[in-house]
Parts: structure tokens; C-alpha cells; sequence
């Protein structure tokens, strides 16, 4: 349990479900516990429950309703658009990503470079933008699929989403979203992006873990990863975890209530953060400060210090901050992103990240820029690195 004198600067790793979202969900592990497959009343009630939903979702997005397909996980949207639409033209062997991609595309890339396609992930710049003109020429007669991400989960840099998906789409290639660390946070409009799929997760924007969804254009066809009952219009079988797909609607809903009063309060808390620790200590720089970014994002760099000794230090001080993707904490690899982007070691070791959320508060702020630069000082005189 996070104590009440913690600070928890770690929603881009999962957030803190609404009192509105638990609420909603209650009624659904307990009473509604009917099949919604069951054609009585009792699953019938529970299918208008996940139907409601489903409206609730596909409105944050300005989506149809029949264009979402839920799951368990971004994890699991991102597995089921790439490989349901690449399974969908069989004869096409090219697969088109960024060097800066959530795990969940990573390791997927990898696999199908071991199964014999051709991988290609297009670089980015030192704010971790990406280059246009690889991109479009990587988008050629046999390139099934382009995948990009909205918002890099590490850096919160954003990419220019309708430009590169109109470049996609100009030569003909699907493309998918992994929109997982903005949809709830910032508006996404699917309707106004050229692509077919987009990837969201409920507990990145205070709704359950184990719900997700996957955006898919009308009309476009996928090949559903498992399959058995005719759940989700056969593309997605098994009985629905309904509860949480309950509180990821209810989410939606709040959230997008309150998008722009939370994008406004949350990024001046981020801005006041990231400009007084690095006007505090010459050791830290922002990555990615020259790109647009995610309002509740900041990556900070530490010259010369471990981010493993850091992030340590900070828990022990009830400070929760992450090292860039939270399954790569355990490993002393920089992350694969800043790398990308060209960081010196030097910095990309020392890189922490701050994610905030409405129930940041300046007090928090204050004390985290306050406590820093003295726990820091005690680790560059035990020499961390
Ligand atoms: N994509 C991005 C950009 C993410 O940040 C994450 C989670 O951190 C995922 C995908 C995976 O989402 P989930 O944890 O719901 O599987």
C-alpha cells in the first residue's frame, strides 16, 4: 500500500483507479456475475452493462462502438493489430516500427524477424523524433504493416501520428497505433487519424488493470489471436473480464470530463517540476525538452549516477519514480530509448522518470525538488557510478 506521506510519481507505469471506476465495479464481482453470453434476462443485463461500455470508450476516441474490440491488456491490442493484420496478407513480408517502441512491439518485432520478415525500425532524433523520410521510404509494395506509438512511455515525446500515418496510407500501408500513454490523457480523435488500428489500456488512465482495447476501423479485416466463443464479434473470444471492462468505460468517461482542466493542472505541476530540479542541480537535463511531449512526462537525466542507485534511494525517501520502462528496472541496460536518441551514457544511466496524474499535487512537487539534490549528493559522494 502506498502510504498517505508517499509521493507517487509512476502513472505512466499504471495509475490509481478512480473512487468512480471501484464503484462501478462492485456490483459486478459480487451480484452481476452472470455470463454475459447467457441469453436470459441476468446475461442479457450484464451484455448491456459491457455494451454501455463499449459507448463510453468508443466516445473518449470518437470512435463507433462496433469498432472497438476489448482485451486484457494494451499488451495484448498491440499483439492482436500486428499480428491479425499482418496474418491478413500473408504474401507481405515487411514490417515497419520505430527504434523507440514499448516492449510490447520490441519483442513482438523480434519474433517476427525470427519467422523471416523484414523488420525495419525507423530512427528518431535527440528529442526522440522520428525521421520522416525514412519512414515514407520504408513504405514500399510488400510492407504489410507501419506501427507507432503516440507517446513514448519513457520520454513522453510525441509523435506526429496523422502526418506519418498520411504517409503511410499514401502508399497504400495499414497502420497501427499504440496510443496506450495518451488515450484518456490527451484527446485522440480516430476518426480524423488515417490508420485502422489504435492500442489503449484502462489502467494508464485510472480505470482496472486486466482491460484494454483495440481500436479497428470499420471494414478492415484482422485475424483474431484466440479464438473459441463469438466474444467481441469473433476476434477476441472468452468470457469478458466485465467488471473491469466496466470501470475502464466508467474511466473513459471521467477522463475525458476532465481532459483539458487535467491537462492544464497536471502539466504546469510537470513544467514546475522538471524546471526547478534541473534550475537545482547542474547534474540534470530533460530528454526529449525540444519535442512535444505528454503533459505529465518528464525524463530527467543525472550525469554520472545510476538510475538503479537513484530510484532506490528515492523509494527508501517514499519518492515512487520509474527508470524508463518499468520491466527493464532490474536491468542495468540504459534503455533502449534514449539510445536511441543518442543520449551519452554518461546521462543515459542516470535517467529517471516522472509520471504525474490529476492526484499529483504542488506540495508534492515542492518536496521532491526540495529532497533531491541532497539524497543525490549522498549518492555521487558514495561515487554510484
Ligand atoms: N504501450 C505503451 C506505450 C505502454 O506504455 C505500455 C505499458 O506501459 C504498453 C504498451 C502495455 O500496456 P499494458 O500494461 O496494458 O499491457
Amino acid at each position: 500500500m502506498a502510504a498517505l506521506d508517499t509521493i507517487y510519481f509512476d502513472n505512466n507505469a499504471t495509475t490509481r483507479p478512480l473512487d468512480e471506476v471501484v464503484a462501478a465495479m462492485q456490483p459486478f464481482w459480487v451480484d452481476a456475475y452472470a455470463n454475459p453470453s447467457s441469453v436470459h434476462q441476468f446475461g442479457q443485463s450484464v451484455k448491456h452493462a459491457i455494451e454501455c461500455a463499449r459507448e463510453q470508450v468508443a466516445a473518449l476516441i470518437h470512435a463507433n462502438p462496433g469498432e472497438i474490440v476489448f482485451t486484457s491488456s494494451g499488451t495484448e491490442s498491440i499483439n492482436l493489430a500486428i499480428r491479425g493484420a499482418l496474418a491478413m496478407v500473408p504474401t507481405k513480408r515487411k514490417f515497419v516500427t520505430t527504434a523507440v517502441e514499448h516492449a510490447a512491439v520490441v519483442r513482438l518485432s523480434e519474433e517476427l524477424d525470427r519467422e523471416g520478415y523484414e523488420v525495419i525500425l525507423i530512427g528518431v532524433d535527440r528529442d526522440g523524433r522520428i525521421d520522416e523520410e525514412a519512414w515514407l521510404a520504408a513504405m514500399t509494395d510488400d510492407t504489410a504493416l507501419a506501427s507507432i506509438q503516440h507517446a513514448n512511455n519513457e520520454t513522453g515525446v510525441m509523435m506526429d501520428v496523422p502526418r506519418l500515418a498520411e504517409l503511410a496510407q499514401s502508399r497504400g500501408v495499414a497502420v497501427h497505433v499504440d496510443a496506450v500513454q495518451t488515450v484518456g490523457k490527451v484527446a485522440v480523435n480516430v476518426t480524423d487519424w488515417p490508420i485502422q488500428f489504435a492500442s489503449f489500456s484502462a489502467h494508464k488512465f485510472h480505470g482496472p488493470k486486466g482491460a484494454g482495447g483495440l481500436y479497428v476501423r470499420r471494414r478492415t479485416r484482422l485475424k483474431p489471436l484466440i479464438v473459441g466463443g463469438s466474444q467481441e464479434r469473433e476476434l477476441r473470444a472468452g468470457t469478458e473480464n466485465t467488471a473491469a471492462i466496466v470501470g475502464m468505460g466508467v474511466a473513459a468517461t471521467c477522463c475525458g470530463e476532465a481532459m483539458v482542466e487535467t491537462a492544464a493542472r497536471v502539466g504546469a505541476l510537470r513544467d514546475q517540476l522538471e524546471r526547478d530540479l534541473v534550475a537545482a542541480m547542474s547534474i540534470a537535463s530533460v530528454n526529449g525538452s525540444q519535442a512535444n511531449r505528454v503533459y505529465n512526462t518528464t525524463n530527467i537525466s543525472f550525469e554520472n549516477l545510476e538510475a538503479e542507485a537513484i530510484l532506490i534511494l528515492l523509494s527508501e525517501a517514499g519518492i515512487y519514480a520509474s527508470s524508463g520502462a518499468a520491466c527493464s528496472s532490474g536491468s542495468l541496460q540504459p534503455s533502449h530509448v534514449l539510445q536511441a536518441m543518442g543520449t551519452e551514457a554518461s546521462m543515459a544511466h542516470g535517467a529517471i522518470r516522472f509520471s504525474l496524474s490529476r492526484y499529483s499535487n504542488e506540495e508534492e512537487v515542492v518536496s521532491v525538488v526540495e529532497r533531491l539534490p541532497g539524497l543525490l549528493a549522498r549518492l555521487s559522494r558514495l561515487g554510484s557510478r
